[in-house]
């Protein structure tokens, strides 16, 4: 049987403990799973590339099969390839995820029919959170320590 390899992408700024929950409980289905940190440089984020990668890093540096990988401009399907990826994994918090990710699942299966998403609920208490609210909280100086791991914290530092 050949290995199972898992890709979870996303642009991670910042990751937040609901990322971290999803990538918990994935590395469990896989014998490796890729974090693809996905940037355009043509789009200024919050966290430069080389933090968002820092950061994603030390969270994930308890998990020994995780490899964090990074990737600018491209399809993930491309990078699946690449990679030897047998699924991809997407997490789903609510309706507006749904819609938004089988949509793309439609488009994903005409670029790679081979490749498989893997969908999992995020948990009731990370369902609020998304990197989009944390970054607006950040921009008026509020805490987020409650929502984001530790690795994030240090680099703001
Ligand atoms: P993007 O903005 O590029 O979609 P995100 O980093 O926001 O990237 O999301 C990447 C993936 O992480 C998506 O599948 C998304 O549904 C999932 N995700 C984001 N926030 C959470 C959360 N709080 N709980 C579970 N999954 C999440």
């Amino acid at each position: 049987m050949s290995d199972k390899i898992g890709l979870f992408t996303g642009s991670f700024d910042p990751m937040t403990l609901g990322h971290l929950d999803l990538i918990e409980r994935a590395s469990r289905l896989f014998d490796c799973l890729y974090i693809g940190i996905f940037f355009n440089h043509e789009k200024k984020g919050y966290f430069t590339i080389e933090q968002r990668e820092a950061m994603v890093t030390e969270a994930v540096a308890h998990l020994s099969n995780v490899r964090v990988i990074t990737s600018e401009a491209e399809l993930a399907v491309e990078v699946a390839r690449r990679y030897g990826v047998t699924s991809l994994v997407r997490g789903l918090r609510n309706g507006q995820d749904f819609l938004y990710e089988s949509n793309m699942d439609y488009f994903n299966h005409q670029l790679a029919p081979e490749l498989e998403t893997i969908y999992l609920c995020a948990q009731p208490q990370y369902q609020a959170l998304s990197s989009t609210r944390i970054r607006e909280l950040l921009t008026f100086q509020q805490d987020v320590s409650a929502y984001v791991p530790e690795s994030v914290i240090k680099e703001m530092k």
